[in-house]
């Protein structure tokens, strides 16, 4: 290439005059999709020194910045608790695990099979509720999380929580006389779903941990987005295969065996470093929400932003 070698990008020579003192500026309108961060007021075409007509908050406030401390501190107390509901599911399911597994390996058998389905039940209860009010949009959002994130993740964990119910009906009134194929598609929908609504978690995250703003946790929480996606979607598929094509041999039955062991072992390694992500999540977010009431002139009355 011939123009990398002509100075084409050489520096424009200093002008030593100082440049002339600004005249005073009259105040600038808002010319962007502003929305006031506390109420989600379109604040375009006010005064950036002015008020936010409906709720009063400063329009400085709304413009300054996407960051989470400007946020309106009642939206950041329920993404906060969202965020340890998702923790506390996290914590029920590996417990209620680890004791089936105890309990198989102790007695050849975890107990009461219904005792075991409540258990998942009352976790994916609590999930339910953390993914719901982790999608609750904020009115004030400059980068808002796409709406099909926040369906995708309702959707899922709502189809999840169905299954464990249908489930639970299934295998404490077996009289339902539900097939075999049918119970291995029950189940294989549930796989799906926890993959939309892992993927969709994280990636709502991920935005979340930005405008704290943690460019590592982000980063982070995107890596796990895809990481954990590729692992379920890696052992969906080979549940597939087993369920629908069948492993006629000894042969194929050692290949899908590898195939798990591939995508169990990363996954577990995943599953824990989320484990820690929702930590480390939720004691920033308790922080940003601090810091958010400690933001002056905030109306400390008025309709909750997301009614
Ligand atoms: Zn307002």
């Amino acid at each position: 290439m011939s123009e990398s070698e002509t100075p084409a990008d050489a520096p424009e020579p200093f002008d030593p005059t100082p440049a002339p003192s600004p005249a005073p500026i009259p105040p600038a309108t808002i010319e962007a999709e502003v929305s006031c961060r506390h109420c989600g007021y379109l604040l375009r075409g006010l005064a950036d020194t002015g008020n936010c007509p409906e709720c009063g908050t400063p329009v400085a406030h709304s413009t300054v910045s996407d960051e989470l401390r400007f946020a309106d501190p009642a939206w950041l107390r329920l993404v906060h608790l969202a965020v340890r509901l998702i923790f506390w599911q996290m914590v029920i399911n590996v417990a209620a695990t680890i004791a089936y597994l105890l309990a198989l390996s102790a007695w050849g058998s975890a107990g009461n099979p219904v005792l075991v389905l409540l258990i998942g039940l009352a976790a994916q209860s609590v999930g339910l509720i953390g993914t719901w009010l982790l999608c609750v949009p904020n009115p004030a959002d400059q980068h808002p999380v796409a709406p099909v994130t926040r369906i995708l993740a309702r959707t899922g964990v709502s189809i999840s929580v169905g299954l464990s119910v249908v489930n639970l009906f299934v295998q404490a009134y077996w009289t339902l006389n539900i097939s075999r194929e049918a119970l291995l598609g029950i189940n294989l929908l549930a796989s799906a779903a926890q993959l939309v609504t892992t993927v969709s978690q994280l990636l709502i995250i991920a935005t979340l941990a930005r405008r704290i703003p943690d460019a590592a946790m982000g980063r982070r929480a995107s890596f796990l987005s895809r990481a954990l996606g590729i692992c379920y979607s890696g052992l969906l598929a080979s549940a597939l295969v087993t369920s629908f094509v069948g492993v006629s041999s000894s042969t194929t039955m050692l290949a899908m065996g590898c195939v798990n062991i591939l995508f169990v072992l990363p996954a577990i390694i995943f599953v824990i470093m989320n484990f820690f992500l929702l930590i480390r999540l939720s004691k920033a977010l308790k922080k940003q929400y601090q810091l958010a009431l400690q933001e002056p002139h905030l109306p400390t009355s008025g309709e909750p932003p997301f009614a």
